[in-house]
C-alpha cells in the first residue's frame, strides 16, 4: 500500500500584483491551504510603484511561502518573456499565471486621443498575450497549467467613457474562449473573471456622487471588495475548478444578471 500527498506549492505569476486586486489575489493564493499545504509560492509583477511591491512583501509572512516581486512593464513582450524566465527560475516553475494588470484612460470617444487607446489596450490586452505566450511551453511541457484572464463587466456591457478600456475588456474575453479552446486538451484551463465596481485606487477617481449612481444599479447595493474577487481566481486555480475552461465569472453584485 502506498499513500502520495502532493508535497510542493503551486507556482503563481500575477501581474498588476502590488495594488488593488492584484494584491488581494497574491495574498490569497499564498495563504490558502490544499491538501495539507499552503497554495502557491508567487512572483508578482509591478509597472512602478516600489513602496507598494515592498509593502506588499513586508506584509506576507507565511511559514513555507516563497514570494519574489519584479518590475517589469507588462505591455512589453521582451519584458514579460524575460520576467517569466526569471520567475520559473526563483519558482522551480510556473503552474498558475494570472493576468490582472491594467489601467483606464477615460474619456468620450469625441476627446479621447490616439495615446489613450494605444496605452489601454497594450496594458490590458497585449499584456495578457505577452504573459500568456511566455508561460505556455513550460505548462504544455507539465500537462498542467491554469490561466485567470481579469476581464471587466464592461467588456460585456460596455460603458460610456470607457471605449477604450470596454474594447480591450472585451479583447480579453474573446483571448481567453480561444486560449481554453487551444489548451484544453493539454490540461491547461483558462477562465476570465468579470469584476464590476470594486475599490481600488482605480475606482477612488470617481465621486461621491458618481459612486451612489453606480450603486443604483448593483443589487447588492454596494461596491466589491477585492478580497471578492481574489477567492474566486484562487478557486479557479484550484482542484475544485479542475473541469471549467473558457468561462466568464462575473463578480459584480448582480450587476449584470
Ligand atoms: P489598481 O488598483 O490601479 O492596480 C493596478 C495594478 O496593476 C498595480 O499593481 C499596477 O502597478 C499594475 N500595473 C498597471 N499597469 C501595468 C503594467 N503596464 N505592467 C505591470 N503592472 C502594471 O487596479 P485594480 O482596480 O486593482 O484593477 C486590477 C484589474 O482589475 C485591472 O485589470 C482592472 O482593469 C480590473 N478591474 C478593476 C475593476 C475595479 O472596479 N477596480 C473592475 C473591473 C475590472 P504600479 O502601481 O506599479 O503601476
Amino acid at each position: 500500500m502506498s499513500k502520495v500527498v502532493e508535497s510542493h506549492n503551486k507556482r503563481a505569476i500575477v501581474t498588476g500584483g502590488t495594488r488593488g486586486i492584484g494584491r488581494a489575489i497574491v495574498k490569497e493564493l499564498a495563504s490558502r491551504s490544499c491538501c495539507g499545504v499552503l497554495f502557491s509560492d508567487v512572483a508578482f509583477v509591478y509597472n512602478s510603484c516600489d513602496e507598494c511591491a515592498e509593502e506588499l512583501l513586508g506584509e506576507i509572512d507565511y511559514p513555507g511561502i516563497k514570494i519574489h516581486g519584479f518590475k517589469a512593464d507588462a505591455s512589453s513582450m521582451e519584458q514579460a518573456q524575460a520576467t517569466v524566465d526569471a520567475a520559473i527560475e526563483k519558482l522551480g516553475g510556473v503552474d498558475i499565471l494570472i493576468n490582472n494588470a491594467g489601467i483606464t484612460r477615460d474619456n468620450l470617444l469625441l476627446r479621447m486621443t490616439e495615446k489613450d487607446f494605444d496605452d489601454v489596450i497594450s496594458a490590458n490586452l497585449k499584456s495578457v498575450f505577452n504573459y500568456t505566450k511566455a508561460v505556455i511551453k513550460p505548462m504544455i511541457a507539465q500537462r498542467y497549467g491554469r490561466i485567470v484572464n481579469i476581464a471587466s463587466v464592461v467588456g460585456l456591457i460596455g460603458n460610456a467613457g470607457q471605449s477604450n478600456y470596454s474594447a480591450s475588456k472585451a479583447g480579453v474575453i474573446g483571448f481567453t474562449k480561444s486560449m481554453a479552446r487551444e489548451l484544453a486538451s493539454r490540461n491547461i484551463t483558462v477562465n476570465a473573471v468579470a469584476p464590476g465596481f470594486i475599490q481600488t485606487d482605480m475606482t477612488n477617481k470617481l465621486t461621491e456622487e458618481q459612486v451612489k449612481k453606480l450603486v443604483q444599479n448593483v443589487p447588492m447595493s454596494r461596491l466589491g471588495n477585492p478580497e471578492d474577487v481574489a477567492k474566486v481566481v484562487a478557486f479557479l486555480c484550484s482542484k475544485d475548478a479542475d473541469y471549467i475552461t473558457g468561462q466568464v465569472i462575473a463578480v459584480d453584485g448582480g450587476m449584470t444578471m
